[in-house]
């Protein structure tokens, strides 16, 4: 692995106006890798959302995506999720991508529209206990069910054999709207199978459940591949905001 000064775009290190700069040459050609893959296999690139996933960088590279109009960002640590959304303000939609504890719901489930990563039924109950609560009052937590379908046993997600009866446990939860399915999959292996997988699952339960529609699948290195089999959510970091420095914020998440 290369080293990189933390002084590039270390999550603690002084905003780099040179990042910042370079973030809107770097989404414009990621939404248009996203719409050459989309037209390889006559999709159209509206059908897929770029979550711009901002672990790890600094608000003031974040706010350079905000300020060049894209609103959808991604986090994946309850703590700085938080401190990102309160940098950020209000014009932003927020997904929550990573492992979430149980402890960090209340928190969390404000925050992020729509959670990517429930893999077991009690996340998604004590998500619906927290919906309960009178600042929730008449709101819907949106999620999707993440879903283990490279069979990595160092990745988060339910089995693909446990994933029907969980997505059908969750949607039967009370202001909890599960719309579909979320992937990571292994390292080091060609993706397309997972995806593949992934999109079979989506279809399978669709059938039974309409409105089982996203499909979360693709990152920095792998999007187009992703796009090419159905992705409707890509999550992209470094693609977006240049090289991230290696922190503790990432350890077991990827
Ligand atoms: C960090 C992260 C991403 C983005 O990864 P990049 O390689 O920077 O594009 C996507 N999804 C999840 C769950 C992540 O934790």
């Amino acid at each position: 692995m290369e080293m990189r000064s933390p002084t590039v775009s270390g999550p603690s290190g002084t905003p780099d106006p040179e990042a910042a700069a370079q973030v809107p040459r770097r989404l414009a050609a990621v939404h248009r890798r996203v719409a050459d893959a989309a037209q390889r296999v006559g999709r159209s690139p509206q059908a897929v959302t770029v979550v711009a996933v901002s672990k790890g960088f600094p608000a003031a590279v974040v706010q350079a995506a905000v300020a060049d109009g894209h609103v959808d960002l991604g986090e994946s640590r309850a703590d700085e999720l938080l401190a990102k959304a309160r940098a950020i303000g209000p014009d932003v939609r927020w997904h929550f991508v990573g492992q979430l504890q149980r402890n960090k719901v209340r928190d969390v489930v404000p925050v992020a529209g729509l959670v990517h990563s429930v893999d077991r039924l009690s996340l998604a109950e004590t998500m619906a206990r927290r919906m309960d609560r009178p600042d929730r009052a008449g709101h819907v937590q949106r999620v999707l069910v993440q879903v283990n379908a490279g069979e990595d046993p160092a990745k988060a997600g339910c089995s693909l054999g446990e994933a029907g009866d969980l997505v059908a446990a969750v949607r039967s939860l009370p202001a909890i709207r599960c719309e579909g399915l979320m992937t990571i999959p292994a390292m080091g292996v060609d993706p397309r199978p997972t995806f593949v997988r992934l999109r079979q699952l989506r279809d399978e339960l669709r059938e039974r459940f309409p409105e089982i529609e996203h499909l979360s699948m693709g990152m920095s290195g792998d999007f187009e591949v992703a796009v090419e089999e159905g992705a409707t959510i890509v999550r992209i970091g470094e693609a977006v905001f240049g090289p991230r420095v290696r922190s503790p914020w990432e350890d077991g998440v990827t």
